[in-house]
C-alpha cells in the first residue's frame, strides 16, 4: 500500500456562488507502514486533505493513488478515526467494536475473533460489554481505534484524535498509537496540532501553510518509535524543527496580511 497525493488542489463552492480555495497544489507520498504527521495553522485544510485521502472528497484538480490505482472512492483497508468517536450509545463496546466488520458482511466468528484481537490491542477485552457513556474519553477512543483495528486496515487516517482529551491521557494514547503501528504495520496519517504529538508519531512531518494548504516543510524524524524518544535530543531537536517552521509560515502570513491591509488602507 502506498498512498500518492499529486498536485492536490481544492476548491470548495460556497452557498452564495464564491468558492473557498482549501488546498494549492500539495503533493505527498506515504509508502506503506510509513507514520507520517501533518501540522498546520488552524483552517488551513488539512482535514480537507485526509478527506481527500480516504475518497471522500474529490480533488479539484490533481490525483489520489493507491498501491498505484487511482482512488475512485471509499476504500475498505482505509480507516478515517475523528476527533468525537462516532460511537453508538445505544450498542455495547464489542458491538461498536464489530460494527465496521459487520457492515462488510464478515462472518460472525471471524467478526468475533478480530473485534476480541482489536479490544485487547486497546486494552479494552474487559469492557467488552460495557457501553460507551461508561467509559473515559481516553477510552472511548480507544475503542474507536478498536474498530479501525477490527478492519486490518493498512492505512489510518486520524483527524486530531487525541484533541479532546486530557495531557495524562492523550500520552498514554500516543503510546498506543505508537504500539499498534509497530504491531500491526499500517500506514497511518496523523493531523495534529501538538508539535510534540507530530514529532512522537510522524517519521516525516509535513507543516502547512495557512490557508490554501500547500506544503511549507518537509521534517524527517528518523529516530522516530525508538525506545526513550521521548526523553532524547533527538525529540527535542526535532520539535524545535518543527516549531521554527510553524512560526515561519504564521510569520509569513501575518505579514502578508499586514501588506494587504496595506493596501485597502
Ligand atoms: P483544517 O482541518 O486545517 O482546520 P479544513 O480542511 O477543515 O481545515 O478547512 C479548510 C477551509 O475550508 C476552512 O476555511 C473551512 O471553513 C473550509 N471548508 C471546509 N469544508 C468546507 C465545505 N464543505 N464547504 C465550504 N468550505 C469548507
Ligand atoms: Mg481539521
Amino acid at each position: 500500500m502506498n498512498l500518492s497525493l499529486q498536485h492536490i488542489s481544492v476548491c470548495y463552492d460556497n452557498a452564495d456562488g464564491t468558492q473557498l480555495e482549501a488546498v494549492r497544489d500539495v503533493s505527498l507520498e506515504v509508502e506503506g507502514g510509513q507514520a507520517v504527521a501533518l501540522i498546520g495553522p488552524s483552517g488551513c485544510g488539512k482535514s480537507t486533505l485526509l478527506r481527500i485521502a480516504c475518497g471522500l472528497l474529490t480533488p479539484t484538480s490533481g490525483s489520489v493513488r493507491i498501491g498505484g490505482e487511482e482512488l475512485a472512492g471509499p476504500r475498505s483497508a482505509t480507516a478515517l478515526i475523528l476527533q468525537d468517536f462516532g460511537l453508538l450509545p445505544w450498542k455495547t463496546v464489542y458491538k461498536n467494536a464489530e460494527l465496521g466488520l459487520r457492515i462488510r458482511g464478515v462472518s460472525k466468528d471471524e467478526c468475533k475473533k478480530r473485534t476480541m484481537h482489536a479490544l485487547s490491542q486497546v486494552g479494552l477485552a474487559d469492557m467488552a460489554n460495557r457501553y460507551p457513556k461508561e467509559l473515559s474519553g481516553g477510552m472511548q477512543q480507544r475503542l474507536a481505534l478498536a474498530r479501525a483495528l477490527a478492519l486490518d486496515v493498512d492505512l489510518l487516517l486520524m483527524d486530531e484524535p487525541l484533541s479532546a482529551l486530557d495531557a495524562l491521557l492523550r500520552e498514554s494514547l500516543q503510546e498506543t498509537l505508537l504500539k499498534l503501528w509497530h504491531e500491526n504495520r499500517h500506514a497511518h496519517v496523523l493531523v495534529t496540532h501538538s508539535i510534540e504529538e507530530a514529532v512522537y508519531l510522524g517519521q516525516r512531518i509535513v507543516v502547512f501553510s495557512p490557508r490554501p494548504a500547500s506544503v511549507a516543510a518537509v521534517i524527517d524524524n528518523p529516530h522516530m518509535g525508538e525506545e526513550g524518544f521521548r526523553t532524547s535530543q533527538a525529540y527535542f531537536e526535532c520539535c524545535t524543527e518543527v516549531r521554527e517552521a510553524l512560526n515561519r509560515v504564521v510569520a509569513t502570513d501575518a505579514r502578508s496580511e499586514a501588506s494587504q491591509e496595506g493596501r485597502l488602507a
